[in-house]
């Protein structure tokens, strides 16, 4: 059995039977055009292409474990398992200006191990299969539509280092822009990564239209490396470079992700020598209040104030860089990336080895 989402596999399948070419741009249309989860549903294709189709492959690979809405329903959030039972997280944002965002998971657990992060805290248990990705969108895009809403905008800001797994997340995105699949503009289309700089070379070689979030966190290598391990691989000037590279070939503004975590990542010194290190680049800086969660906490992280995110912002607005503070949805919900896997693969790791959570064996 195999996705339905594997173009390469559905077309072999369908000549292997005789099956003419355009039969594949009939199954395309009823999946992502019409929404049709049920193959024998299929109206446009003869019986025998329908029970091919139910014979040979699977409409989805997640089985919904959770979900949750936040009282004033701006966020969703899906905890999915994995057909080997691992646990993934997808969220649909809500914007006031009715944009609607999905975050997407791009591994089960995730290898870079940031401490202010929950994904973090599950070292890494495997990559996600491209399919596994449009799995979770086409999750969002049905839900969306029994609320008369479409899906706009997608972040790879879930669990996991997208970079890391990088030929299943362009194979993802591909499936998205298609015209004849999802349609989604590769503009609204954004990969967050923590670091990893030669990859970003390569992201702007093969999607210089997609928007590049850094997970910067800290602006000198010293108090990076407090908390981001991957400072000890790609120092700040190897990823800087990479970056001035990505702008190069691309044009385009890079978003810098900036936690703010009270007397961490929070001194006022920091907020300049962020504004120097900006100075001259096309930057925007997203400013993400911490959320601590349940088991997410172990360093005694605690949020900045509001007070001092301001003192940021203005600092940085006089080197002229443009900042937002990122509202913090569905903090009730456990948003934050990775926090309810944590929870569910806390308590099957916990399981599976007697003990708490540790990293798996090389
Ligand atoms: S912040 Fe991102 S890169 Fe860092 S541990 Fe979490 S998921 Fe991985």
């Amino acid at each position: 059995m195999f996705s339905i989402h594997d173009e390469s596999q559905i077309i072999t399948l369908l000549e292997s039977h005789g099956h003419k070419k355009f039969r594949y741009a009939q199954v395309e249309n009823a999946l992502y055009k019409n929404l049709i989860t049920d193959f024998s549903l299929i109206e446009t294709l003869p019986k025998d292409i329908r029970e091919l189709l139910v014979a040979n492959c699977f409409y989805t690979s997640l089985t919904l474990h959770s979900e949750k809405t936040d009282p004033e329903w701006q966020t969703t959030k899906f905890l999915f398992k994995t057909h080997d039972d691992r646990m993934i997280e997808a969220v649909i944002m809500r914007h006031l200006s009715g944009r609607n965002t999905l975050c997407v998971s791009s591994q089960a657990g995730c290898p870079m191990a940031c401490s202010f992060c929950a994904t973090g805290k599950l070292w890494l248990i495997r990559n996600l299969e491209f399919y596994e990705i449009i799995d979770q969108i086409m999750w969002a895009v049905h839900h969306l539509a029994r609320e008369d809403r479409k899906l706009r905008n997608i972040v790879y800001m879930g669990m996991g280092e997208p970079m890391l797994n990088y030929e299943h997340v362009k194979k993802s995105i591909h499936i998205a822009c298609n015209k004849k699949k999802l349609d989604l503009s590769n503009r609204r289309i954004t990969v967050s990564t923590c670091g990893i700089a030669p990859r970003i070379v390569d992201f702007a070689r093969d999607f210089p239209q997609v928007s590049l979030a850094i997970s910067l966190h800290a602006p000198n290598d010293e108090a990076r490396k407090r908390i981001m391990p991957v400072e000890n691989t790609y120092p700040l000037d190897v990823l800087m470079s990479a970056i001035d590279e990505y702008v190069a070939i691309t044009n385009k503004r890079v978003f810098y992700e900036y936690i703010m975590i009270n007397w961490v990542t929070d001194r006022l010194e920091y907020a300049r020598e962020l504004g120097e290190l900006l100075k001259n680049r096309l930057a925007h800086v997203n400013f993400i209040p911490y959320n601590p969660g349940e088991g997410t906490d172990s360093d005694g992280f605690l949020p900045t104030s509001k007070m001092i995110i301001k003192k940021f912002q203005d600092t940085l607005d006089s080197y002229g860089i443009p900042s937002t503070v990122r509202h913090t949805m569905g903090d009730d919900i456990d948003a934050a990336c990775g926090q309810l896997a944590l929870k569910e693969e806390g308590k099957s790791l916990a399981t599976e080895t007697g003990k708490t959570i540790k990293k798996p064996q090389e």
